[in-house]
């Protein structure tokens, strides 16, 4: 009980005491967001449109994109623009960046948070399957993050990697998406150091997210696992506000924060817990 209270006393004192959000603050700014079409991406280009940004959204599919982007606009977005383009490609990554610098003039925001879809089972040894997953959840996000990082200085802008609880606990039946959230974090969070050291303008923000309530998840989980579900949309307004206010570290929903807590000080108790949170039989 002490240590739970601890940790609730803890988590809300940092929210409580953290930077206070102004919508304004968006009005106008640019932003680019991958993984648009569909999910959480698109939930946050329709906060953003809401708050009066300018933005660039990206993904695969053009027809999904260009009507996500009609919706941006007549939600109050100042530009709402599109490009297709795959993420597992070598020379996508850049032209993304490269048209939205263009379009935009400058970049304030870049949200990194498309991932290729992977299968929810027991490893089979589909290295090939990894390699690939590897591209688009990772390498796409460190080729951008690259590209960007000169004109975000220029902005004092900020980075957003959207990441997972995957990338700070293991777990079965997704190891090669585990796989790629974790390099998210080893590598983004070893770049905030970079950054700080150099006392650079950007800011980068890691957002550790639980299941959300997705089209795509719940295909994989229903009738798997009773672990709640939480709002893609509430889950697009945190990662934004995390982003807005360049906070380091976001926790949606809250309980992630203790989650993380916990595996570390019952590391055999959380096995178990992870181990019979699924429904499988061998
Ligand atoms: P979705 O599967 O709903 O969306 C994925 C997006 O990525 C789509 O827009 C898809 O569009 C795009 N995409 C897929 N493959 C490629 C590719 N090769 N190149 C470019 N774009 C691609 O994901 P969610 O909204 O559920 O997840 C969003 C983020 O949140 C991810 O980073 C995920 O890891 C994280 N997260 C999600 C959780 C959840 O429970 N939903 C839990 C924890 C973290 P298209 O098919 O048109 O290319």
């Amino acid at each position: 009980k002490i240590l739970i209270a601890s940790v609730l006393v803890a988590y809300f004192a940092m929210k409580w005491t953290g930077p206070s959000f102004d919508p304004e603050s968006l009005k106008g700014a640019r932003v680019l967001v991958t993984g648009a079409s569909t999910g959480i991406g698109e939930q946050m280009a329709y906060h953003y449109a809401r708050f009066g940004a300018q933005i660039v959204i990206t993904a695969r599919r053009e027809k999904v994109l260009q009507q996500v982007a009609e919706k941006c606009l007549s939600l109050g977005a100042q530009q709402a623009l599109y490009i297709a383009a795959d993420m597992a490609s070598e020379s996508d990554p850049d032209k993304v960046v490269n048209f939205a610098l263009e379009k935009l003039g400058g970049l304030d925001y870049l949200v990194l948070n498309h991932i290729g879809p992977s299968p929810f089972a027991m490893w089979e040894g589909d290295v090939e399957h990894t390699r690939w997953l590897m591209k688009v959840n990772f390498f796409s996000y460190v080729q951008m993050a690259w590209r960007a990082l000169p004109h975000l200085e220029q902005s004092k802008g900020s980075l957003v990697v959207v990441s997972s609880l995957l990338a700070k606990m293991t777990s079965p039946f997704t190891l090669p998406y585990t796989s790629t959230k974790f390099a998210l974090n080893g590598f983004f969070g070893s770049l905030h150091h970079e950054l700080a050291m150099k006392r650079s303008n950007v800011s980068i923000s890691i957002c550790t997210l639980g299941l959300i309530d997705t089209d795509s998840a719940m295909e994989k989980v229903r009738g798997v696992t009773d672990v709640p579900a939480y709002p893609a949309t509430e889950a697009a307004l945190s990662i934004i506000i995390a982003g807005a206010t360049r906070q380091l570290d976001l926790y949606y929903p809250w309980f992630t924060y203790a989650v993380t807590l916990f595996k570390d000080m019952f590391p055999s108790t959380t096995n178990f817990f992870i181990q019979n949170s699924y429904n499988y039989i061998p």
